[in-house]
């Protein structure tokens, strides 16, 4: 049985908690690991390493910090395959769709080799006479990151990419169901040349999560995971005075009006509905299909479906591996189960397909029609290979549905008019939208966060709204006096 430690000091720290977690291989059903579960002794003790680490990190200069971000880059991109293997054995996506989610991941960490650029404040010469005004941003000190299960690699890439160049030390609290990637990119940065301490991983579980967002050094948490909890982990650290960002769950609606590209449409909401088995936070649940192309829509979705491969996500040629645990499949289902019994049309039953009787947390894909917005498969985040078709009308009404929707993360709209497209743009209440685009997440030099109950705070992840959030802001006014026009006066300073 492989043991998962935790990463403290730059180097790997068996648990002393004495509890540990069962790491499964979804593909399998078999556990393949025990990780250690953190107590708030050893968050503790971590955290202090860290708060040390802090010091020195921040008095390297940019251009150190910026090259050994840079080392770290190269290293990832050579091995990209070796940490895609990791991310499916203990997760299931296809080895394909890992490598895609280091890729984007990497990206996080191309932008954050810019950070002597990124870091640059503004001057003000002259702002009074003899006086100068100018703005430097400061890391925060030690900052946290907890992250799910879905991304094991990428999410936390999104984080500590720019938390450490800006010159923080970052200490992440990875999901317990595949943590593996998180020790392997430790690994990774020590190898990078990155200072002891600066990067830690703890494993674990609540106890670990409360002691960071109480803790008085931990100084900001940045957080991905469903929507309850991230209510919680906003409102915890906020109230114990940290800067906290805390992205949710979502439902994300795809609009297809009746000029749209059928095929393109089609195959779009495939990818997007089915990818990784639909444990996306950016993935299509809903296709809202307007008039007229709602028939031929469904039929051409429906048709794809018998097409994609299910199965173990390290074989070749595999399209969508399992779900992540035993007890999501059971949940999962529950959701087909409410959907049939509420009324929707079960076009195509995940629970029938003979991959979902195999060993390991396989679920064939299904497809809902005729869904409607009191039910629970259209209120609720499913995170499974099911997709819900809505049919409506007009423009007007799919605009309300999303709009009334509890989330807000990405929406896309499929047309061949861009006047549509860009009254969609407008009009939509969601944080990312796709235009003919059906997973819309920001390249690094945008932000990424949804909107709705899709993210407590108000800052979104990663790009310049990253390097906002992991820094600090201090203005300094200056004057290097003549000392012979110095003089006693007691008024309140003015420019003019
Ligand atoms: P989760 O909320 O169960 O877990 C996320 C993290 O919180 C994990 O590290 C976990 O250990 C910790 N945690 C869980 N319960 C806790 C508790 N009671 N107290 C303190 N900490 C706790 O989420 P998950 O199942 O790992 O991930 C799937 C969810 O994440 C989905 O809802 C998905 O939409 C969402 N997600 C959102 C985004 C986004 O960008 N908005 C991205 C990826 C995933």
């Amino acid at each position: 049985m492989i043991h998962i430690a935790h990463w403290i000091g730059g180097a790997e720290r068996p648990g002393t908690s004495g509890r540990v977690g069962p790491v499964f291989n979804p593909a399998t059903g078999e556990q393949s690991a025990e990780v250690d579960l953190a107590s708030t002794a050893e968050v503790d003790g971590a955290v202090a390493i860290a708060k040390e680490a802090a010091k020195g990190w921040r008095s390297a200069s940019l251009s150190k910090r910026s090259a050994v971000v840079f080392t770290f880059r190269e290293l990832l991109a050579a091995r990209t395959g070796e940490l895609a293997a990791i991310i499916t054995a203990e997760h299931g996506k296809v080895l394909a769709d890992a490598a895609g989610e280091v890729a984007r991941g990497l990206e996080n960490v191309e932008f954050a080799t810019g950070i002597p650029h990124l870091m640059k404040g503004s001057f003000s010469e002259q702002a009074a006479t003899g006086v100068d005004v100018y703005s430097i941003r400061q890391p925060l000190g030690v900052v946290a990151g907890i992250t799910p299960f879905n991304f094991p690699a990428m999410v936390p890439l999104w984080m500590c990419a720019t938390a450490i160049a800006a010159g923080n030390s970052f200490v992440l609290k990875p999901s317990e169901k595949d943590p593996s990637a998180a020790l392997w990119l430790a690994r990774l940065w020590a190898e990078a040349g990155l200072p002891e301490g600066v990067f830690t991983v703890l494993n674990g579980d609540k106890e670990a999560v409360d002691a960071l967002l109480v803790h008085p050094d931990v100084a900001a948490v940045s957080f991905v995971g469903s929507t309850p909890i991230a209510k919680y982990i906003y409102e915890t650290g906020t109230a114990h005075g940290k800067r906290v960002q805390a992205l949710g769950g979502a439902k994300n609606h795809m609009v297809v009006l009746p000029d749209a590209e059928l095929d393109a449409a089609a195959d779009a909401a495939i990818n997007a509905g089915y990818g990784a088995a639909g444990e996306r936070c950016m993935a299509i649940s809903v296709v809202v299909a307007v008039g007229e192309i709602a028939d031929p829509l469904v039929e051409a979705i429906a048709a794809r479906l018998p097409k994609l491969k299910i199965g173990n996500g390290a074989d070749a040629g595999v399209d969508m591996g399992p779900l992540i645990s035993a007890a999501h499949k059971e949940k999962v289902i529950g959701y087909i189960e409410a959907g049939e019994r509420e009324g929707a049309t079960v076009l195509a039953d995940g629970r029938k397909d003979e991959i979902s009787d195999k060993s390991g947390y396989f679920l064939g894909t299904t497809l809902l029609d005729n869904v409607t917005p009191e039910m629970t498969v259209y209120t609720d985040e499913i995170f499974g290979p099911v997709l819900s078709v809505v049919r409506v009308d007009t423009y007007a009404e799919a605009l309300q549905l999303v709009n009334d929707n509890e989330y807000g993360n990405g929406t896309a709209i499929f047309t061949r008019d861009g006047g549509a497209a860009r009254q969609f743009q407008f009009d939509v209440n969601a944080g990312m939208v796709g235009i003919n685009v059906p997973i819309p997440v920001p390249v690094a030099y945008y932000s990424f966060g949804g909107w709705k109950a899709s993210l407590f705070g108000d800052s979104h992840m990663y790009g310049p709204e990253g390097i906002s959030f992991f820094t600090r802001g201090k203005v300094v006014t200056s004057r290097w006096p003549d000392p012979g026009t110095s003089a006693i006066d007691l008024g309140f300073p003015q420019t003019r």
